[in-house]
């Protein structure tokens, strides 16, 4: 029996994957998505995307997301949760391994987006899910009523603070820095909210804990060097995002902070590769922007098939 070999693969399922697919489907190429750990990506753990065009009240991320598969779908998507795990993108034919199941490719469109940071603090998968999270939608109704902290200082710090005042008694947010990379406005609507406390400039230093979980986290004044306890039900990191590119690395370049590099929109260096999305954007990193590059993918893609002998 002859192996299938896909016209395209769409590795990762977020806006700009789905972005892909969805035109690459509708190009007959038939395209095969793989939807790895969290499919539908980063916008299956947040609220209302107010910013996506064409919704005067917002969206709601994991309905976007379910939208945008069954849009994907519908054109003859193949999606597959399985997540892969090793690639030879070397050559005409590439070749892609979801555990010990091979798959092969004339193109693979990179879009694997970026996992949430971690302060790599003692302790800190222990207390994962125990007082300890990477996503206020995700978990902050666990601490209704409760007193928590979020340590960042950009949009997602303040999103995240902004979201979680609604629900708990208390927020403080804990930033290392007294200038914010948040936006104005999201700057504006997280201090505007009473619960919220700010710690400026602060260090989050250690956490602690009991046999149940998180009671407090120890953070030190970078003007004085004090080190203060405060205790609390929950601490939320928003301390950004790296990229997932580690298992491509040797197909492309990468940048210092891991981001694939592209030139002429979306192209890698190894022919018939293509990076859309936050996997190749250290610099906007919306959601727009990535189904912007998922599109440009599909159309290079589309153009590289053609173009094969
Ligand atoms: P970010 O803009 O990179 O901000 C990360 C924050 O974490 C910074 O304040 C940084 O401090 C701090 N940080 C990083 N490493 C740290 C460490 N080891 N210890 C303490 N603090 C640390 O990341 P983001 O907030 O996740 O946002 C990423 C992108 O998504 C941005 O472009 C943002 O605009 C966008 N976004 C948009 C929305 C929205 O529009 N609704 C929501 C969320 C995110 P320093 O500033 O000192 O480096």
């Amino acid at each position: 029996m002859t192996e299938k070999i896909h016209n395209v693969v769409i590795v990762g399922t977020g806006p700009a994957g789905l972005t892909s697919a969805i035109y690459t489907a509708r190009a007959n190429l038939e395209p095969i998505i793989y939807a790895g750990m969290q499919h539908g990506g980063q916008l299956t753990i947040t609220t209302d995307v107010e910013n996506w065009p064409g919704f005067e009240n917002g969206i709601l991320g994991p309905k976007l997301m379910q939208d945008m598969t069954a849009q994907a779908e519908r054109f003859g998507t193949k999606i597959e949760y399985d997540l892969i795990t090793k690639v030879d993108l070397e050559g005409p034919i590439k070749t892609l391994w979801a555990g010990d199941k091979e798959i092969k490719a004339r193109t693979v469109i990179i879009s694997t987006g970026a996992t949430a940071r971690t302060l790599g603090l003692e302790g800190e998968a222990e207390l994962m899910g125990k007082g300890l999270s990477t996503c206020a939608t995700c978990d902050g109704f666990f601490y209704r009523n409760k007193k928590v902290a979020v340590v960042g200082g950009g949009d997602s710090a303040m999103e995240e603070a902004t979201y979680l005042a609604k629900l708990c008694s208390e927020v403080i947010l804990i930033h290392r820095r007294d200038v914010f990379r948040a936006s104005p406005i999201m700057l504006k609507r997280a201090q505007n909210e009473e619960k919220i406390t700010f710690k400026v400039p602060y260090d989050t230093v250690e956490t602690v804990a009991d046999s149940n979980g998180l009671t407090a986290v120890k953070i030190k004044n970078l003007e004085t060097n004090e080190v203060e306890t405060i205790e609390l039900d929950g601490l939320f990191y928003a301390i950004g995002h790296t990229p997932n590119s580690q298992i491509f690395k040797d197909f492309v370049d990468v940048d210092d902070h891991g981001y694939i590099k592209v030139s002429e929109f979306t192209k890698t260096k190894t022919p018939g590769v293509f990076a859309a999305g936050d996997i190749a954007d250290p610099h906007f990193k919306q959601a727009i922007t990535a189904a912007g590059m998922g599109c440009q993918a599909a159309i290079q893609a589309q153009h590289y098939i053609e173009n094969l002998d």
